[in-house]
């Protein structure tokens, strides 16, 4: 190459170079003197045909928001949200625009909004009833997640340092951060087998459960709720092939007789005593016909020996029984050990029960009440 082919190349890589800075200029500047790519072609024409023009321009500058758009289409836009709108996740749910506005008008932030609507629907319906919540975002997790309670788990958590949050949250749904027998709540349909009774959950005096029957083996009349007590019989028979005798003592008691047992327990041992192994009258088990107490013929001086318990605590579920009284859960019934109390729930919930080692009262609050 000579040297004039190469000042010639040069001088055009030069005039290149410059070529397409020029460009690069002239398309940032386009870029910057045109009006932004506007997020307002996204919406629809009913929404954008409820606003002012102003408020065009000021929502041209944010990027497309659903949740914008349904509060605009359900004329329900408040320029002074507008940040808002842009930041809460539209969720496809009933009222969400309504909400939304009302949730804004309570002082909740846009982050706490969203939080809202992953409540269930009960939680949210509560929500609406309650002024501004702290913030629960940890309690998210929980399916069991009351937000009434909200207080409560935290006084709560602070009294038991040492109790996991999931524990505290159910425990709180028991009522266990009170007395027992405070603030007891009627039980609605106690005819059902899923039925939950006990400390902080009755049945009217009157209440007698439907279809009851006496139990195969009864001496004394005994009754149960008839799927309850054609399970009874099976598991007796159950335990025969097994080689332990068991049979029944008593099982469904009304009202007025649960009152004179506990009544006479109290004269005896006092109040105080009499409640860790007798129910008040309205919470026994015995009252919804769904509990038989077993006793071994053969053993005297107790009602079971350690192999019918054994035998007992291993096979119940297998019938639809589940033994509802047991040493490692007197902090959540508050009744000392019945080995020989057992209560049905047939099979397919009786085993989950089982197979979760929760008392029956966790376990409901867990997985069969509904928040
Ligand atoms: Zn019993």
């Amino acid at each position: 190459m000579t040297k004039r082919q190469i000042r010639k190349l040069k001088k055009i890589s030069l005039l290149i170079i410059i070529l397409i800075i020029i460009v690069a200029i002239l398309f940032f500047l386009i870029k910057l003197l045109l009006p932004k790519n506007n997020s307002l072609n996204d919406y629809s024409e009913e929404a954008l045909n409820v606003i002012e023009k102003e408020d065009l321009d000021k929502i041209s500058k944010y990027d497309y928001s659903k949740t914008l758009e349904v509060i605009l289409e359900n004329n329900l836009y408040n320029a002074n949200y507008l940040e808002d709108y842009i930041n809460i996740t539209y969720v496809n749910q009933e009222d969400f625009p309504e909400k939304v506005n009302k949730y804004l008008e309570k002082g909740y932030q846009s982050n706490e909004i969203n939080n809202i609507f992953k409540l269930s629907l009960k939680n949210q319906e509560k929500l609406e009833n309650l002024t501004k919540q702290k913030d629960f975002s940890k309690y998210l997790e929980f399916a069991n997640f009351d937000i009434n309670n909200l207080e409560r788990y935290e006084k709560y958590q602070k009294e038991n340092a040492d109790k996991s949050l999931d524990k505290i949250v159910t425990y709180v749904n028991l009522n266990l951060d009170k007395e027992f027998y405070t603030d007891t709540e009627r039980i609605e349909n106690p005819d059902e087998i899923t039925t939950l009774i006990n400390k902080y959950h009755y049945v009217d005096k009157d209440f007698v459960p439907k279809d009851l029957v006496t139990l195969f083996d009864s001496k004394n009349g005994a009754k149960m709720v008839r799927v309850a007590a054609e399970a009874y019989q099976k598991f007796i028979e159950g335990a025969k092939k097994d080689g332990i005798t068991l049979e029944s003592t008593t099982a469904y008691r009304s009202y007025s007789f649960q009152n004179t047992l506990y009544t006479n327990y109290v004269a005896e041992d006092g109040q105080k005593k009499a409640d860790t192994y007798s129910a008040r009258p309205g919470t026994s088990e015995h009252q919804l016909g769904l509990a038989v107490d077993l006793n071994d013929p053969n053993v005297s001086g107790a009602r079971l020996d350690d192999k019918d318990f054994k035998w007992v605590k291993e096979n119940s579920y297998k019938y639809g029984f589940i033994l509802r009284y047991l040493e490692e859960f007197v902090p959540i019934t508050g009744y000392m050990e019945e080995p020989w109390h057992i209560r049905y729930l047939g099979v397919e919930l009786a085993t989950k029960v089982y197979n979760s080692g929760l008392t029956y009262d966790e376990y409901y609050d867990l997985y069969i009440k509904e928040y």
